[in-house]
């Protein structure tokens, strides 16, 4: 594909499949993305890229023009952080392995949320969370709210990170993810560029997270994410000028998880602002 002007391109370049706590395949999701008029298209599983080769020839049988995707796990001071990797080599073996590592504690985690989740009298969260999520190294704290969710425990998914799972909640457990300097390396490794995933989202002050954008910006990260479906309006306002002011480049996706449980769907979002240099403006 061929564009003078990248901002025109509808791309789509964060959302989640059955690979990680998404409910569509990879390539349903790529025919959903087609369908719904994407052009540019990642899909980016947590910690996990075992359905890029699946998302990719998908895509390219749609002729969607795709491109390598996954967002990392990171622990930074209290808070967990989510960095996207695009573009980079499905084969580099340092990635594979520092993503296996950052997964392989999700197991035990899932054990302990069911403890917790035990001790308020709800019996058997372990065994529903897994029956969703199928792999024990992929169970996520979604495949819990869908469990509490079937049980009429919880509204809906929203419902259940209002009163569950979170710091603080019942079924909360603490988790040591990768560290920021780590998911970076393995992404810029692997010939692939960082992405700060939706900053809106985590709860740090003004200054901390001055110092965190700093810091991924040494590390070697170069785009923030400004169009998402994790951003209200005025958030597209306040990460444009961030991106403006830190010289980052921009990225868009939606993030997209599932029909009913995702307000954003794929390729819904408002276009990035002329402004910014969209991440992808060199791979069209
Ligand atoms: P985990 O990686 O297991 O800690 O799970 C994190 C996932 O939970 C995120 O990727 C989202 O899919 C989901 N999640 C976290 N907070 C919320 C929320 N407030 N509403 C809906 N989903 C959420
Ligand atoms: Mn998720
Ligand atoms: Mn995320
Ligand atoms: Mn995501």
């Amino acid at each position: 594909m061929h564009r003078s002007d990248p901002h025109a391109v509808n791309a789509d370049l964060h959302c989640h499949s059955t690979v990680s706590d998404g409910t569509l395949s990879p390539a349903d999701i790529a025919k959903r993305a087609f369908d719904n008029g994407v052009e540019l298209w990642a899909l980016t599983d947590h910690d996990e890229i075992g359905g890029q080769s699946e998302a990719a020839s998908a895509a390219k049988n749609l002729g969607l023009a795709y491109i390598t995707g996954v967002e990392i796990s990171v622990s930074w001071a209290t808070e967990t952080l989510h960095i996207v990797g695009l573009n980079f080599d499905p084969a580099d073996a340092a990635l594979e392995a520092g993503l296996h590592k950052t997964r392989s504690g999700r197991a035990r985690r899932a054990e302990q949320m069911g403890e917790h989740l035990k001790k308020v009298g709800i019996e058997g969260a372990f065994e529903g969370a897994l029956s969703y999520a199928g792999n024990p190294n992929l169970v996520s704290r979604t495949h819990f709210a869908r469990f509490l969710v079937e049980k009429g425990i919880c509204s809906d998914v929203h419902d259940v990170f209002s009163n569950y799972l979170v710091a603080g909640k019942p079924g909360y457990v603490e988790m040591q993810w990768a560290t920021l300097a780590e998911a970076i390396e393995w992404i810029s490794g692997a010939g692939g560029v960082a992405v700060l995933a939706h900053p809106g989202r985590y709860r740090l002050s003004a200054l901390e997270a001055d110092v965190m954008v700093e810091e991924f910006i040494k590390l070697g990260g170069r785009a923030v994410e400004v169009i998402t479906g994790s951003h209200s309006a005025s958030q597209y306002r306040k990460y444009t000028t961030l991106a403006q002011e830190f010289g980052l480049m921009a990225s868009r996706g939606s993030d997209f998880h599932s029909l009913g449980e995702s307000h954003t769907d794929l390729g819904a979002l408002p276009p990035l602002p002329d402004a910014l240099t969209p991440v992808w403006h060199n791979w069209l």
